[in-house]
Parts: structure tokens; C-alpha cells; sequence
């Protein structure tokens, strides 16, 4: 997605090696226009499948896949990572390896809010080692439900996550697949 390349180029920090800094525009402050036209680029690689909703894991995600979701007219659950005091015993319960804060979290969903009759999209901001996926596809078998797609706004092509994807051969669409950093340059993979 170019609009999505040239705003990487322009507002993101190469931090090290092998993590990129785009809290102007995703992960802190949230470009609401780009947001809306992701959701559109999603919906338009998997309007053919049957999405009954959108899952993704706090916080990062969210805004993405609200707007995945305002497109296919379906709810948006989000993982929590804290578990919160409203949330009953009745919970798909995964474990989550973080790759920005390096710690084991928990992420959680609602027994409420995903069943086996629904056909699932992720939807995240990066996919790296491809634990949030792998998380999140744990939940998804948990519940029985039917995984359809994963959609990812930034993709790190020298990380494991893509390769773990595509062993599962689950259908994935990147809007943005980062091949590396150069001297603090963003070097985007070929088409
Ligand atoms: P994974 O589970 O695929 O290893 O990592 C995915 C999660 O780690 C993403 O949801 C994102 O929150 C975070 N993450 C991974 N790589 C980066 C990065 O380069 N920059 C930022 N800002 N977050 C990242």
C-alpha cells in the first residue's frame, strides 16, 4: 500500500536492528485517515470470505481492525492483555511471548464474544515472530470457530512470523513487508 510505504519513510524510526518506531501515526498517536483506508485494503483482499468478526490483541491493533471491521460490518474483539475486574471466569485464555517488552503476557477473550459459528479476520499492526498470531489462533481453536485470514499493517519479512504463517497455510495480506533496515533506513521487500 503506498500511501502506507511513503508514511514509513516519512515518520518512522529505524530504534535498532530489527524494530521500527511509528508512534506518530499507529501506535500512540493514530492517523485516523490512513486507519480508515487500511480497513478498506483489508476488506478488499477478503470481502469474498464469509468474516463474521474481527479479532486482534490490545492495544495496537485496535484501530486497524475497527476499521477492517466498519467495512465488513461486523464486530471488533480485541484480546485483552490484563485481565479486567468485569471479565467473569469464562475466558479463552492463551499465552503471548511480547516482542517490543519482552515478557510472557496472557492475553484473553470473552467466552461471549466468540463462538464456533464465527469465521474469523486478524487483524494486527506488525507481525515479527508471529507470536500474537500464534496466540490468537490458539483462542480461535479454543473456541472452535473457523480462522479465514490474517490481515497485517507492517510486516517484518526477516522475522519468523510469516514463515510460521504460511506452514499453517493461513491466507495473509500485508499491507507494508519491511525486508530490513539499512543505516537506519526502511528497505521495503519486492513485490
Ligand atoms: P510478534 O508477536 O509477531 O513477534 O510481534 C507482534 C507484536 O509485537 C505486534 O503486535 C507489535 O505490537 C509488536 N511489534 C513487533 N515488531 C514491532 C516493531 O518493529 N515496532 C513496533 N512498534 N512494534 C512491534
Amino acid at each position: 500500500m503506498k500511501e502506507l510505504e511513503d508514511k514509513i519513510l516519512e515518520k518512522g524510526q529505524v530504534l535498532n536492528h530489527d524494530v521500527l518506531k511509528v508512534d506518530s501515526f499507529l501506535n500512540h498517536q493514530v492517523d485516523s485517515q490512513l486507519m480508515y483506508k487500511i480497513g478498506q485494503n483489508f476488506y478488499e483482499y477478503f470481502k469474498a470470505q464469509p468474516i463474521t468478526k474481527i479479532l486482534t490483541v490490545e492495544s495496537s491493533g485496535i484501530a486497524p481492525a475497527v476499521m477492517t471491521g466498519l467495512f465488513f460490518q461486523v464486530p471488533v474483539v480485541f484480546a485483552r492483555k490484563h485481565r479486567s475486574v468485569t471479565m467473569n471466569s469464562d475466558i479463552f485464555v492463551a499465552d503471548v511471548y511480547s516482542f517490543t517488552k519482552k515478557v510472557n503476557n496472557k492475553i484473553s477473550i470473552s467466552k461471549n464474544f466468540l463462538q464456533s459459528s464465527d469465521n474469523v479476520l486478524i487483524v494486527d499492526d506488525f507481525l515479527a515472530n508471529g507470536q500474537a498470531i500464534a496466540g490468537l489462533t490458539d483462542i480461535i481453536n479454543q473456541a472452535e470457530a473457523t480462522l479465514y485470514g490474517i490481515g497485517i499493517v507492517i510486516e517484518k519479512t526477516f522475522q519468523k512470523g510469516r514463515q510460521m504463517v504460511e506452514q499453517q497455510q493461513i491466507p495473509i495480506k500485508s499491507l507494508a513487508r519491511i525486508a530490513g533496515f539499512q543505516n537506519g533506513q526502511v528497505i521495503f521487500a519486492e513485490e
